[in-house]
């Protein structure tokens, strides 16, 4: 068993896939706002739990993408779990280390998104902040 999510959202000015994964996140490609939100960070945490409790790490073997979202959660369980395995605990250190690991090739414009993205996801790891409660697709 793996946590899946089947959200899926392209901007509607330039068609690019991405989840405005907190207030004023704007598409990364062209700057336009996002039609809507959704709170995949949630999401993650929900599935990081899960996997801990059923696999006993937070990114089971062969976890398989097959949305955009599985995108976003499948970059959540590996940070989450450098996270776990850093000594320090420390969001910045833990986030320099997994955008290091990512190979962004022509996606460079997404540096600055996820940038954004895992130290917020951390932070709510961190605070153990109760799921939202929102359902995914
Ligand atoms: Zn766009």
């Amino acid at each position: 068993m793996a946590w899946h999510c089947k959200y899926d959202y392209k901007c509607p000015h330039c068609g690019e896939p991405y989840i405005s994964y907190a207030p004023g996140v704007k598409c990364p490609k062209c700057g336009e706002a996002a039609g809507e939100g959704y709170d995949i960070i949630g999401e993650a945490l929900k599935g990081a739990w899960f996997h801990l409790e059923y696999h006993g790490r937070v990114l089971p073997p062969d976890y398989a993408v097959s949305s955009l979202a599985d995108h976003y959660l499948k970059l959540s369980f590996l940070a989450l779990e450098a996270f776990l395995e850093e000594g320090s605990q420390d969001v910045e250190v833990v986030t320099g280390a997994i955008m290091r690991r990512i190979d962004f090739r022509d996606h460079e414009y997404l540096r600055p998104h996820l940038e954004g993205y895992f130290p917020l996801l951390l932070r709510r790891f961190q605070q153990g902040s109760a799921p939202t409660g929102k359902e995914a697709g």
